[in-house]
């Protein structure tokens, strides 16, 4: 019988959570989605030194913002927990003690200063091999013991063969093989009782029974060190898949762990949380990432999550380094935000109006929403768009009221005009623009300039939504208010 499919994701809490780590995550939850297994998630927190108090709370905010729900791990449980690593020591030293046992591990003595001066010799010298000169692998028991009996502080090490290769067959690279005599005797156990990455990492993938284990391709050199592990400890090794590393917008060098610099100086987001904040969709940002070192059979290039688990698959997995591009994660998200009802998009868009201090409902923004959705590519866009529904435009700069190759003059000619056909017409917006544009040929002026002044007036700005269908959603009250506002201000400045 077919083994179930459990796949894990695996995060160390140091820092932010990374768009690399989410595409990580990604790809294991639609290949258990799509195989109907389980979607681990494991939070291994041993080194202790690079921990971050935020870390756990960046990295589930995110899950669940792109929607990636775990099977098993914190906040759901499991029958394989805790998957917490740091509430996991007795399980590391139980597991360990094994290997003591068995003779495939060690226990080491030195002094981190003499690993320092073993080290320093080595480079002077140009020794081929730099690292630990096993110094302490073939100590008696009764050494062993002595030093245990007088508290001298410990390591474990891991005896790895000297001789050979370690071949690893990875699903999507094929075999990698990799020369013993450059392998290091890596510590498992710290002298502080923690374990490293190396020893959780493999105990716990396979105490939790994960079958496939898909991560980034810079764990490649751990993979002689894992394969050793499961040999010694007597237990199989999950099918492993490396994925491409995903290099910056240049392709030059790997996307930035902290913050990418675009051309002109400025900092461009790489984790999950700016992301969010700048407002894109996680339909958009799933869709982006799942190509970043993946591409379907077909050329479709829209997938919603409920697509992709069916249409994701391992083989089709690159090897090749993946390049991020901002500009297409921009385009995809206009085009989510244009797939959203408006009912949604107007949800979603209400907490990026409160952060900037507009206080309304979704039901309130609903007639904006046809007005905004082809013109913003963030939903953090939508405040500057929308604004001036909520407030009225203050101290415009006169200027701005001028249409082009016109004079401050015309603009109040203009706006009187309007006045006054303000106060009849029927609030609609075709008859307000049929209206204003049969005046303006009246007064044989272009329509766009005619408009001009009433934009500004109205609006604030000269880039705006749709000026008729804003005045109808604002109504005669406000609107005539706002264009005597106007009025006033520019006869102040003209003396009339
Ligand atoms: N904790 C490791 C990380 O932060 C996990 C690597 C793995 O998946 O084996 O990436």
């Amino acid at each position: 019988m077919k083994k179930q499919v459990r796949v894990r994701f695996a995060p160390s809490p140091t820092g932010d959570f990374h768009v690399g780590g989410a595409r990580t995550a990604l790809y294991n939850y639609l290949f258990a989605r799509r195989e109907g297994g389980q979607f681990i998630l494991r939070i291994e927190d041993t080194d202790r030194k690079r921990y971050h108090p935020d870390a756990l709370t960046w990295l589930l905010d995110g899950l669940r913002y792109l929607g990636l729900e775990w099977d098993e791990g914190p906040g759901k449980g499991g029958n394989a927990g805790p998957y917490v690593q740091s509430e996991r020591l007795e399980i590391y030293r139980k597991q360990v003690n094994r290997l003591l046992e068995s003779g495939t591990a060690y226990r080491c003595f030195c002094t981190p200063e003499r690993l320092q001066e073993v080290i320093a010799a080595q480079k002077r010298n140009h020794s081929t091999f730099i690292g630990y000169d096993r110094h302490c692998r073939d100590l008696s028991r009764e050494e062993v013991q002595a030093q245990v009996q007088k508290g001298t502080p410990s390591v474990i090490r891991f005896k790895m063969p000297r001789e050979g290769e370690t071949v690893v067959e990875d699903r999507i690279r094929g075999n990698i093989s990799f020369s013993n005599r450059e392998l290091q005797d890596v510590v498992l156990l710290k002298s502080d009782g923690y374990p490293t990455y190396h020893l959780a990492n493999v105990i716990d993938d396979h105490l939790m029974g994960i079958t496939h284990i898909l991560r980034g391709d810079e764990w490649i050199n751990s993979l002689p060190i894992h394969a050793q592990l499961y040999r010694a400890f007597g237990w199989e090794m999950p099918a492993m898949v490396h994925l491409p590393v995903i290099l910056n917008p240049s392709g030059k060098g790997k996307m930035s762990k902290r913050g990418e610099r675009a051309p002109d100086g400025s900092v461009r987001p790489v984790f999950v949380r700016q992301f969010k904040e700048l407002g894109y969709l996680p339909e958009a940002l799933v869709n982006f990432l799942v190509l970043v070192g993946w591409a379907p059979e077909s050329d479709q290039e829209e997938f919603t999550l409920k697509e992709l688990i069916h249409t994701f698959s391992l083989e089709r997995i690159h090897t090749s380094p993946a390049v991020w591009n901002y500009d297409k994660l921009e385009q995809f998200n206009a085009r989510w935000i244009r797939r959203l009802e408006p009912e949604e998009l107007a949800r979603r868009i209400l907490p990026y109006l409160e952060s900037a201090g507009i206080r309304t409902t979704a039901k309130e923004i609903l007639p904006m929403i046809s007005l905004i959705r082809e013109r913003i590519t963030l939903l953090s866009q939508a405040p500057q768009w929308l604004e001036f529904f909520f407030q009225a435009p203050r101290d415009i700069p006169r200027e701005r009221f001028i249409p082009k190759k016109g004079a401050l003059n015309e603009a109040r000619q203009f706006l009187d005009i309007q006045r006054t056909l303000l106060t009849s017409l029927d609030f609609q917006h075709q008859v307000l623009y049929t209206s204003l544009k049969t005046k303006a040929q009246e007064l044989k002026v272009k329509a766009g300039v005619f408009f001009h002044p009433l934009r500004v007036a109205v609006c604030g700005k000269t880039v705006a939504p749709p000026l008729f269908e804003s005045m109808e959603i604002l109504g005669r009250e406000e609107v005539c208010a706002r264009v005597d506002r106007a009025l006033q201000w520019i006869r102040s400045k003209t003396n009339e």
